[in-house]
């Protein structure tokens, strides 16, 4: 996703520590004390621009969220459609998912989201992709016995590389989806690359991985 400099957002976030959290290993294990009830937590890794986590934040709001995203400069979109939006159960964090077991303790997340990940099709970066068994080995000390992980891309070689990455390391494949857009699911929300992808005829895949049967 392009980054464009933008010199107010240090000051935004900080206007808007209410949303976008800061400090945000402080609250591992104590996230539902932000929110204010035990509701499931359901995490987006690279929520960008933010559109997906709003609408999913409408849809269910028995449900907290919360996005990650390493950006700051697009991470105060997102904050701006979170401020919109006004739903109580979401949250952002400005962090690098590579820290993810310094935000969250065992079990404490119900559902990951890896929506449009970058695809690092070079080898040399393959420890990059946020579907390295570095990445899915912190997923799996996150998430609760029955969590999943739902992971949507357009880019086929990014998907081949993630089932085979799930499949070795552990994960059980519930889901594998080759045009995810043919199918009538109601409750599939649109990411801002999602919407981009289709417009241009390119099949959408999703693919569901838990750690049990
Ligand atoms: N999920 C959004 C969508 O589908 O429209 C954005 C997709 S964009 C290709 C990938 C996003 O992931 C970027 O905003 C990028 O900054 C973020 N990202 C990449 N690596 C990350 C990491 N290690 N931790 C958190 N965010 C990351």
């Amino acid at each position: 996703m392009r980054q464009r400099n933008k010199p107010w957002a240090d000051d935004f976030l900080q206007e808007n520590s209410h949303i976008v959290i800061p400090n945000s290993s402080s609250h591992k294990n104590n996230w539902h004390e932000l929110f204010g009830n035990r509701n499931p937590i359901h995490v987006e890794i690279g929520t960008g621009k933010g559109q997906f986590i709003s609408e999913m934040a409408k849809q269910f709001p028995e449900i907290n969220f919360i996005g990650i995203e390493l950006a700051k400069s697009i991470i105060v979109t997102a904050a701006q459609k979170v401020i919109l939006s006004k739903q109580p159960n979401v949250l952002l964090v400005n962090e690098d998912a590579a820290n993810i077991i310094d935000l969250f303790s065992a079990n404490e997340v119900a559902t990951i989201y890896l929506n449009f990940s970058d695809p690092w099709p070079k080898n040399r970066h393959e420890k990059r992709r946020l579907t390295y068994h570095t990445f899915l080995e912190k997923y799996q000390e996150i998430l609760d016995p029955l969590g999943e992980i739902v992971l949507k891309t357009d880019n086929m070689g990014l998907f081949e590389y993630s089932l085979m990455s799930f499949s070795q390391y552990g994960f059980v494949l519930s889901e594998v989806n080759l045009d995810l857009h043919s199918i009538d699911d109601p409750t599939n929300r649109m990411t801002e690359y999602e919407e981009k992808f289709s417009a241009k005829g390119q099949p959408i895949y999703r693919c569901r991985a838990s750690i049990s049967n």
